[in-house]
């Protein structure tokens, strides 16, 4: 589609959501009804295409991708007429009688880019809040997980009609700019890297569009001396090796309590063997690095610090051992950049200063993990680093539960979504105050003179 084509189907989206066709319950409950069936029945083709871009097994997309893009449809399904429904509020003094509330509106054509990482989960996530309050979408997936996108844009195209919902496909750094200098969006929902983020935000506040940006950053996973370590060993290896490492939340980097930081690797070791076989490379359970262009970038990694496990690699298959790594200088990109692949740094410490300082050398990670047996232990780790979400002795798992808020803070993002969070992202809380026109006392028109007192007395 020509960038004049774009523009123009932008407006007549415009006119669309102008209509007010999209506002009522039943319209909107319909849509969500309508993309629900067809994930489920374009289920096959997802979990083949997902495998040619990324090499998840069915199973782990159910669970990251399909199946989770289901279960948010359903609560969306669910609490739809309770989340729509106009919130009532008190009204204060100075306005008695008036009757006030809070309408959920939506908030117009919305704009929201996809990364490759979860192309399906972090495209249509959003979509299906969007959808849920109201809006009009054109969504721009990412052109590096182009089996995935096809069967996206396949379902958009046969289902939803091109005023109501578009995909755009393409060179990011191109399409995007196009849009947003051409269109003025109502809203722009951002998943990727804090690089473009940055570009996003500053496209955006150009119109004065507000933004929801969900980035990425280091994600510290913290392993205390009375921490369970089997079970610490089995929850950060499924999520770390998950997807070859290519999750936004999954632990970056380990801070380990020196006295067991042997037989954590120890266990890691065992657990990684486990759950891939002693060649990876052949395990169903296995992923690929996404392209050549993350691949070499990877494997750079490999060369900064002292590899205790795996380390194994191959171009051809864009393959990466699960590997971990000690010594790594801390001035290393391995400690400074966001990692994104399967290659895990393990870092001992001796007291929580010691490891807080490392932390706050990449602030406001997107995600943060502590595992332990202390309440005490856990509550100053909480309180005392700043961080999107976390776990207690768990790893990543906080973002499949829906009633949670997901986002970052800081570098890692603005805003959140998930479940009622999403609908409230994609609606505008439009305050109203009704006054009934039976009581409308002189007192407070003027002439003003001498009802100081009696101001004070009300508004306070
Ligand atoms: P990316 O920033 O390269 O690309 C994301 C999207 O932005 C793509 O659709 C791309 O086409 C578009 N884009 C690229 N350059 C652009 C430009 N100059 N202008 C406008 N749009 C542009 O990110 P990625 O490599 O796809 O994803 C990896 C990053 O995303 C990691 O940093 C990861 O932590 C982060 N991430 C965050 C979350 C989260 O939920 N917070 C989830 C997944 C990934």
């Amino acid at each position: 589609m020509s960038t004049s084509s774009l523009i123009d189907t932008l407006q007549k989206m415009r006119k669309f959501f102008n209509s007010g066709e999209t506002r009522p319950y039943k319209f909107r409950r319909e849509q969500l009804q309508k993309l629900r069936s067809a994930i489920l029945f374009n289920e096959k083709k997802l979990h083949d295409a997902l495998y040619a871009d990324l090499k998840k097994s069915p199973e782990e997309s159910w669970v990251a991708e399909t199946g989770f893009l289901i279960s948010e449809i359903n609560a969306a399904l669910k609490n739809l007429r309770r989340w729509m429904r106009p919130e009532k509020t008190k009204t204060n003094l100075v306005n008695l009688p008036s009757a006030s509330y809070i309408m959920k509106d939506p908030l117009g054509v919305v704009l929201i880019i996809g990364p490759w990482n979860y192309p399906l989960q972090l495209l249509f996530t959003p979509l299906a809040g969007a959808i849920a309050a109201g809006n009009c979408l054109v969504l721009k997936s990412s052109e590096f997980a182009p089996a995935t996108s096809a069967i996206m844009k396949e379902i958009i195209e046969e289902n939803f009609p091109s005023e109501y919902i578009l995909l755009t496909e393409g060179d990011g750094a191109t399409i995007v700019p196009a849009m947003i200098n051409g269109f003025r969006f109502d809203h722009i929902f951002y998943t990727g890297s804090t690089a473009v983020g940055k570009i996003i935000y500053k496209m955006a506040a150009e119109q004065l569009v507000p933004v929801t940006l969900e980035l990425g950053g280091k994600s510290p996973a913290v392993i205390e001396e009375d921490a369970n370590i089997n079970v610490a060993a089995r929850r950060i290896a499924l999520t770390t090796f998950s997807n070859a490492g290519q999750m936004c939340v999954a632990p970056d980097y380990i801070l380990v309590n020196e006295k067991v930081k042997e037989r954590f690797i120890n266990e890691l070791e065992q657990v990684v063997k486990r759950f891939y076989s002693e060649d990876p490379a052949t395990s169903y359970n296995y992923g690929k690095i996404i392209n050549e262009r993350q691949f070499d970038r990877l494997i750079n990694y490999l060369q900064q610090g002292k590899i205790v496990y795996g380390g194994k690699f191959d171009k051809a298959k864009l393959y990466i051992e699960p590997t971990i790594v000690e010594e790594v200088p801390e001035d290393a990109p391995l400690m400074t950049e966001e990692i994104f692949g399967p290659i895990l740094p393990i870092i001992p410490f001796k007291t929580f200063e010691e490891a807080k300082a490392i932390i706050d050398r990449n602030p406001d990670p997107l995600a943060f993990y502590v595992f332990t047996g202390s309440s005490k232990k856990e509550k100053q780790w909480v309180e005392n680093v700043s961080f999107g979400g976390g776990c207690i002795n768990n790893a990543s798992w906080h973002l499949t539960n829906h009633h949670l808020p997901f986002g970052g803070i800081g570098n890692s993002g603005i805003g959140n979504y998930h479940g009622k969070n999403s609908f409230e992202t994609f609606s505008h809380r439009k305050a109203i105050m009704k006054t009934p026109t039976w009581f409308d006392p002189d007192i407070k028109y003027p002439p003003l003179k001498g009802k100081l007192w009696l101001f004070k007395k009300v508004i306070r």
